[in-house]
């Protein structure tokens, strides 16, 4: 979370810096702030909120200059005000600093600082480490910023200003993404390429315990000891994607809709020929035949529901146990893992800070590890044996959508590619299922039209609601999972989802008149058995919504609202039946007046633990 931008170029940054942090507020939008050194001197300005309340106060002012650092801010430690928006200056107003990721031993270096009569300026976590560095130097940055890299314990990506030093920005990262570029109009740091508008001609990214110094013409990498280091380039490969809404009043319903061409773009990159084919997946031949016994996957959010789906689809497939585990609590358990097994992870911004530590531990297990991500070149991509790229493009809407479809897709094609590998699926079944995965981006279209009015006027019965709950069972509960999920994200109504057999331990006392109740069943086997769950909660006064498709819905009893999404096989329906219940969040989000695109204490990239 938290992004961050550094420019140094020939004209004025602040209009770069601003543009930049347009561009990263996906990762967090509590505050924000630049720091720009101009006649030798940090001008600062800060404010709370989005950037267009910073906008405003850079109009007041016009600061201007020719090197700067800027930073938009989820909170982690410290109320999101504007004492703790960054950047920080140190007690001595010589350096500037901003921050990603999370200083675990804050408060210690706050009490070897303040015995050396530093005054502290804000709550934050990150305003230890710009006192500490100042404390440490004596004259060269790249030694302090090193020795306090040293004594700071958790995750950070830095970007540092210094008055003895006006044309060069520091920076220096350990579990924070960081990218360095090269570009026309000068050098940048930044969390994300997407925040610099310029030619890249190349970039850089710095690994953990690294530092560098970059200034207009020259950019010098170190260690963590201070020695330089000769880091070789990347080409950029950002593809300038259209970030404008377009006709669309948010991103959210865009990126619904653009789910076609997502999961069209996803499937066209691994099928070849009718075959399963990864470009970045080498199992040894042996592997997947004689040695894997169990496949883990391991994911946070919607992620986490794509690995519910994919559980089924690959147990149903392969006939291989795969358990699913919420990332932040697989990392602290005991992770039964082995050289036999497969661990799976699954992360849309290939950044997800307890995904990424979960992939490390399952490595040092000697596990072998797949990732699912949508970004290349980031950490999680990077740091895994294989990868399947989801192709959805640039998500910007917080509640993910199209990352989700894509991720499904990508899930459902390593079920058949193992299943082939291993010999429980023939060459023709394999054809049958590849091609009705190159059918799915037309149904995702068909079912988003001939579902959409439906769900508007579902949506105007339940906005008021103050709660909804989602039942369902096997994959249609992963369905139902990720419904409730968008519901509560972005229409803050309290939203909860039962594997529908439960409701009757818990939840179904909280069913009163009229409260809804969305099942998902399209299950041929267990329909009849959703279909009682839902007498139950209807002769309690709940507002039955069956989510099924066409050739489920004649089995719904009579009286029950039913909204049906286009015929696939049984492994593929999760992809159709998940549309109605994104629309549905998108439109109750709408009628309660939420802010769709950016809910309140969220952020897209989840970088902290
Ligand atoms: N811990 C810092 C703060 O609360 C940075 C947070 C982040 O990277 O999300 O300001």
């Amino acid at each position: 979370m938290c992004g961050i931008i550094g420019k140094i170029g020939v004209g004025n940054v602040v209009p770069d810096l601003i543009n930049g942090l347009k561009q990263l507020e996906y990762r967090g939008y509590d505050s924000s702030g630049i720091a720009i050194i101009n006649n030798g001197e940090i001008l600062r300005e800060r404010a709370v909120g989005r950037i267009k309340e910073l906008e405003k106060e850079i109009n007041k002012t016009n600061p201007e200059g020719v090197v700067g650092i800027g930073h938009t801010r989820w909170a982690t430690h410290g109320a999101p005000s504007e004492r703790n928006a960054h950047p920080h200056l140190s007690s001595n107003g010589k350096f500037a600093l901003v921050h990603n990721g999370i200083i675990e031993n804050a408060d210690e270096i706050k009490n070897q600082v303040l015995s050396q009569d530093v005054v502290f300026f804000s709550d934050t976590d990150s305003e230890a480490a710009v006192q500490l560095i100042e404390m440490n130097y004596k004259g060269d940055v790249i030694e302090a910023v090193s020795s306090a890299c040293k004594e700071i314990k958790g995750s950070y990506a830095f970007g540092i200003l210094c008055t003895d030093f006006p044309h060069m920005i520091f920076a220096a990262a350990k579990g924070s993404p960081l990218v360095v570029a090269e570009g026309e109009k000068g050098n940048y740091i930044t969390s994300d390429l997407c925040a610099v508008n310029d030619e890249i001609s190349c970039i850089y990214r710095l690994k953990d315990g690294e530092i560098c110094s970059v200034q207009k013409g020259k950019i010098d990498f170190f260690d963590s000891e201070g020695q330089l280091l000769a880091k070789k380039s990347e080409k950029s490969e950002l593809d300038k994607q259209d970030v404008t809404k377009g006709d669309y009043e948010h991103f959210m319903i865009k990126e619904i809709m653009q789910q076609s061409e997502a999961v069209e773009k996803t499937v066209d990159s691994f099928v070849i020929k009718n075959k399963i084919q990864f470009s970045d997946v080498c199992f040894q031949e042996d592997f997947l035949k004689k040695q894997l016994k169990n496949i883990v996957i391991v994911a946070c959010g919607s992620a986490y529901h794509a690995g519910l789906a994919g559980k089924s689809i690959i147990e149903a497939l392969c006939k291989i146990p795969c358990n699913v585990d919420i990332a932040s609590e697989f990392r602290y358990s005991e992770a039964f893992i082995s050289k036999e097994s497969l661990a799976i992870f699954i992360s849309q911004s290939g950044e997800t800070a307890d995904t990424l530590a979960a992939l490390r531990l399952a490595k040092s297990r000697g596990a072998k590890t797949l990732s699912i991500v949508n970004v290349k070149g980031s950490a999680i991509a990077e740091e895994s044996e294989n990868v399947i790229y989801t192709k959805a493009g640039r998500e910007i809407a917080v509640a993910t959508t199209k990352a989700y479809s894509a991720q499904l897709a990508a899930l459902y094609a390593l079920g058949i590619f193992i299943a082939k590998k291993i010999g429980k699926m023939t060459a023709s079944q394999e054809k049958f299922y590849v091609e009705e995965m190159k059918k799915l981006p037309e149904k995702i279209s068909q079912t988003l039209e001939k579902t959409n009015e439906d769900v508007k006027k579902l949506a105007k019965e339940i906005y008021r609601s103050p709660d909804v709950f989602f039942i369902g069972r096997l994959s249609d509960y992963a369905t139902a999972a990720e419904g409730s999920l968008k519901m509560k994200e972005i229409s803050y109504i309290n939203s909860q989802v039962y594997a529908a057999g439960e409701l009757k331990h818990g939840t179904i006392s909280l069913v009163n008149d009229g409260t809804p109740v969305i099942a998902v069943a399209a299950q041929k086997d267990i329909f009849t058995k959703t279909l009682s769950n839902m007498a139950e909660v209807a002769a309690r006064g709940a507002n039955v919504v069956v989510i099924t498709d066409e050739k489920t819905k004649n089995r719904v009893t009579d009286g029950y609202r039913i909204i049906s999404v286009s015929d696939t096989v049984k492994e593929f329906k999760g992809s159709l039946l998940v549309l109605p219940l994104q629309l549905l969040s998108y439109y109750t989000a709408k009628l309660r007046g939420c802010d769709i695109d950016k809910p309140k204490n969220l952020a897209k990239s989840v970088t902290v633990e």
